[in-house]
This record gives structure tokens, C-alpha cells and sequence, in this order.
């Protein structure tokens, strides 16, 4: 059995603390690698060669940092089917998908690489007679970033370039359900340059996070998960009195007007309810059908979830893989039952879709669902995409409005009155117009409201620099040697 190490110092590390936990091959059911489970030495250890190598690298020239950035880009580029593999083999997602989350995340790269832009200051001359002011923005220091199993390449993108570039040292707690992909981009780093400590990655579960949550030196913390333990980790590390922003779950709203494109519409939500089998933060998972379209939407929503063909990653014919573990695959399964009880009318059961070990279920379809149903109010985080009916779009928009989540939403219209309408009443902070996953461009910024957000500020793009720098006003005055002036005990106005 193959063991995973964390990295540490800009090398392999074993570990002492002994606790491991199984990797799964997800089309399977059976185990393939071993991860250890950190605790605080492990955390101690990676703290302290970020806290090492922190002076230097933040001292280093712009100049220097971004060569290696650039360095790290082409790598990411050159390993990007590398990379795709290794997270399809513990993901279970298709390859073609998992390629797709390694070129999302390269955007941050690429975005990072432009870094001398975006840490310049502003300089003011004479703000007053003789004086003048710069602003200037300085990394924080360790941060640290905790990340989910969904994205286990694009998501730790988000966070560690930019940290990175900004010049501050990062520790990565990834996934322990999908770690090697981390360990493969810890060694791109390594061979593009990085010195030694600037990334380090310790694997785990709850005990890495909470030492890293309480440990006095790490400045700052980005987290990625679902809800609860989201806004845990921004309680406890704000409490500590660290800056956080921590990411949560959601449940993503299509809303169908009447006069939408239905072939269009159709093919755009069933890739975004049943791609990379729904385990995406932006996966549309309840439909909003507004008037008429409701019957024709469905009817076609059940033709699409029944021709998706699910089966392993690497079998290129596959569309949908399985889930990632048991415990998600009899969730699913019992939230469908509980679909069921509660009154919706399953249209499409996938509940039996791929016999197997495999954590296989294939895609779901609910007509009928309100917003009392569990199956509404709960993030399934799987391939089941339930449909909602309202009268009419103002009806829509206060079923968008009413879920406690505002990560994303889409609209399929093909009124501008309408779209504009939308994106200025729904409280979601990613909207797409007849696009199904909006996902900001690495140059934007990524995040959501409500309770798929914890803290002030979203990932990457311009609020990433803000949140892993601080900044400083500099006022200055250089009155010539020779000057005698009277002391002057009024507040200075000019
Ligand atoms: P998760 O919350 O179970 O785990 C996320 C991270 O937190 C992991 O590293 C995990 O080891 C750690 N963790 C788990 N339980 C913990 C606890 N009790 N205390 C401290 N740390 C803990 O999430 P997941 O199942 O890996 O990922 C799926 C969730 O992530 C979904 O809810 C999805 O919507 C969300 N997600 C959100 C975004 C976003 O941008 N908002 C993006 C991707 C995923």
C-alpha cells in the first residue's frame, strides 16, 4: 500500500503521529494509499520552517518572486494530464473534468504572475506644503489554508499563489480523502524554485486544523468546506485573532423564465446538476421553474439525467463518476428516500444506476419539491437536482432570496429586462445569465453571501492580494537643514 507524507521544509516528511486513514479508489470501493493523519508536532514542524523561511522570501525582489511563479506556471502546464490523473484516481471524477479544475487553477497563477501591478502603491506629492504620502501593502506572514476534497487541485489555487506572490509563507492542510495531488504540487514548486518552507503541506483531519487555528504564528487562515465547520474555523481562528475567510456550502438556484431556450437551458442544468456527480460548490441543484415551462422543462431534465452515461474515471466513454466515499453515497441515497416520504414525485432514480463497489448513484430527478422538503434545504453535495414550481419570477426571486445559502445562481432568459431585474434583487453573490457555473475568472473574485461565506472578503482576484497583505500610509516631510521655523501648535490644514 502506497503512504502519502506530508511535505515539510521543502522535503518529504513521515510524521510521528502515528494515526492514518485510508484513500479510496472511488469506482472501485477499495483502498489504494494510506494518509497520515498530522497532529500538533506535524503542525508545529511546518509552521516553523514557514516562520524560517518568511524573512527571506519576503524580502526577496519582486523581481525573483514572480521568475518563480512563472517557473511553477510552465510546470503546472507541462503536468497538467499528470495532474488530472492523480486527482481522477482519488476524486473519482472524469479525467476530462479533473484537466478542467488544473487549468482553473493555473488562472490563479497566471493571475499571480502579474503580482508587481497589484502590490503597487499610491503616491500623492504635496498633500500639504512640503509633505508628501505612499501607500505601500506587506505580506502577513504564515497563512494557512484548509481545503476540501471536490477540487483538490483548482481549490488550494485559490489561496497559496497568491499568498505566495504577495510574499507571505503558506501551510496546506488538504483534503485527507484526495491528498496526493497536493504532494505533486509541492514537488512542482520545489523544482520551480521555491526555496524551502515557503509551501508546506500536513495532512490530516480536525486536530491538524485546530493546531493551526490556535498556533500564535500563523497570521492568517483560508478555508473551504461546507458550512458548519466554516463557520467554526472563522469562530475559532478569529478568536485567536487571526484573519479568516472561510468559504461554506451552498445550494445553487436555476430559475427558467418562460421565454428561455429550452434545448439550451436543458443541456446548460443538467451539466451543472450532474457534472463531477453534483459534488461541486457551484453545481445548480434546485430548479426554479417559473409558469408553463415547468412540464416541458421536466420532461426534458428527465430525458437528460437519464442519457448521462456514469462510470469510472478513467473510462473515457464515462460522463459522471461516482462519489467520493460510502458515507456520501448512502447520504444521497437516504436524502432520495427522504425525498420520497416527504411527498416529491422522483422522476429519475439513479439510486441503483452502477452495481459495484464502486461508490456509484447515478442521477436523480425531483419534480414537485417545496421549500419545506429536505431535500430542498439540505446541500445533497450528489447528482440530484430537484425542480421547484413558482407562479410567477417574483415568485423566483423570493424562493432565491429565502435559502439561508448565496453562493451562486444562474437565470436562462432571453429577456435583458428580466436578467437585469435579477442581478440586482437576488442577495448571491455569483450570478450567471443563461450560464450555468459562474465561476469568476481568477482576475474577479471567487465567493458567496450568507452562510456560504464566513468573513469579509472572497478568494483570489483583487480581494485575494488585499486579504494576504496589509497596508501602510507613509506621510513624509524633508524640510532643508538650513529652515528655522517658529513651532506651530495647531492642527495642520494646508
Ligand atoms: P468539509 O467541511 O467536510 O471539509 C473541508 C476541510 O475541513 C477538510 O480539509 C477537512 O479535513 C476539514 N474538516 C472536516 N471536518 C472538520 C471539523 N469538524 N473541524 C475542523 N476541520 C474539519 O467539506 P468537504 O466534504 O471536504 O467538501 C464539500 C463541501 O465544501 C461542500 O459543502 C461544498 O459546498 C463546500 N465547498 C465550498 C466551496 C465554496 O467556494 N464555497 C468550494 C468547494 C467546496
Amino acid at each position: 500500500m502506497r503512504t502519502i507524507d506530508h511535505w515539510i521544509a521543502g522535503a518529504p516528511a513521515r510524521g510521528v503521529s502515528g494515526r492514518t486513514a485510508p484513500v479510496w479508489q472511488p469506482a472501485t470501493g477499495v483502498p489504494q494509499a494510506e494518509v497520515p493523519l498530522g497532529g500538533t508536532a506535524e503542525v508545529n514542524d511546518a509552521v516553523a520552517a514557514a516562520l524560517k523561511a518568511y524573512d527571506t522570501w519576503s524580502g526577496m525582489s519582486l523581481t525573483r518572486r514572480v521568475r518563480v511563479l512563472f517557473a511553477f506556471r510552465d510546470l503546472l502546464e507541462r503536468h497538467e494530464d499528470e495532474l488530472a490523473r492523480i486527482v481522477a484516481a482519488e476524486h473519482g471524477k472524469t479525467i476530462d473534468d479533473a484537466r478542467g479544475e488544473v487549468v482553473r487553477g493555473r488562472e490563479v497563477v497566471d493571475f499571480a504572475c502579474g503580482i508587481p501591478h497589484l502590490l503597487k502603491g499610491g503616491y500623492s506629492p504635496q498633500v500639504s506644503t512640503g509633505v508628501d504620502s505612499h501607500s505601500l501593502r506587506e505580506p502577513v506572514g504564515v497563512c494557512a489554508g484548509i481545503t476540501p476534497f471536490n477540487f483538490p487541485v483548482m481549490v488550494p489555487l485559490w489561496m497559496h499563489p497568491i499568498a505566495i506572490a504577495c510574499g507571505n509563507t503558506f501551510v496546506l492542510k488538504p483534503s485527507e480523502r484526495d491528498p496526493s495531488a497536493s504532494m505533486r504540487v509541492a514537488e512542482l514548486y520545489a523544482e520551480a524554485g521555491l526555496p524551502e518552507g515557503v509551501f508546506n503541506v500536513v495532512h490530516g483531519d480536525k486536530t491538524v486544523v485546530d493546531a493551526l487555528l490556535d498556533h500564535p504564528d500563523v497570521a492568517a487562515v483560508s478555508f473551504v468546506g461546507s458550512t458548519p465547520v466554516a463557520e467554526y474555523v472563522y469562530g475559532r481562528g478569529t478568536a485567536a485573532g487571526k484573519r479568516v475567510q472561510a468559504l461554506g456550502g451552498a445550494k445553487n438556484h436555476a430559475v427558467v423564465l418562460p421565454d428561455a431556450d429550452l434545448d439550451d437551458t436543458v443541456r446548460q442544468i443538467a451539466s451543472a446538476a450532474f457534472g463531477s456527480a453534483g459534488q461541486r460548490c457551484m453545481a445548480l441543484s434546485a430548479v426554479v421553474a417559473v409558469g408553463d415551462v415547468a412540464d416541458p422543462l421536466v420532461d426534458r431534465l428527465a430525458a437528460a439525467a437519464r442519457s448521462v452515461r456514469v462510470g469510472p474515471a478513467d473510462d473515457p466513454r464515462s460522463e459522471m463518476g461516482p462519489l467520493i466515499s460510502t458515507a456520501a453515497r448512502d447520504r444521497v441515497v437516504d436524502l432520495v428516500g427522504q425525498g420520497v416520504t416527504a411527498g416529491a414525485r422522483l422522476v429519475v432514480d439513479g439510486r441503483e444506476a452502477h452495481p459495484g463497489d464502486g461508490f456509484f448513484v447515478g442521477p436523480c430527478l425531483f419534480d414537485h419539491v417545496t421549500p419545506d422538503h429536505p431535500i430542498y434545504q439540505e446541500e445533497i453535495f450528489g447528482p440530484v437536482l430537484v425542480v421547484l414550481r413558482a407562479a410567477t419570477f417574483e415568485d423566483a426571486i423570493a424562493l432565491v432570496n429565502g435559502s439561508p445559502y448565496g453562493n451562486g445562481t444562474a437565470l436562462f432568459t432571453s429577456s435583458g429586462e428580466a436578467a437585469r431585474r435579477y442581478e440586482r434583487q437576488v442577495g448571491v453573490g455569483m450570478i450567471g445569465i443563461n450560464v450555468p457555473i459562474p465561476v469568476p475568472m481568477a482576475y474577479y473574485s471567487f465567493g458567496g453571501w450568507k452562510a456560504s461565506l464566513f468573513g469579509d472578503t472572497h478568494v483570489h482576484g483583487a480581494e485575494g492580494v488585499a486579504f494576504y497583505t496589509r497596508g501602510k500610509v507613509v506621510t513624509s516631510r524633508w524640510p532643508r537643514p538650513q529652515t528655522a521655523e517658529r513651532v506651530s501648535y495647531r492642527f495642520p490644514q494646508a
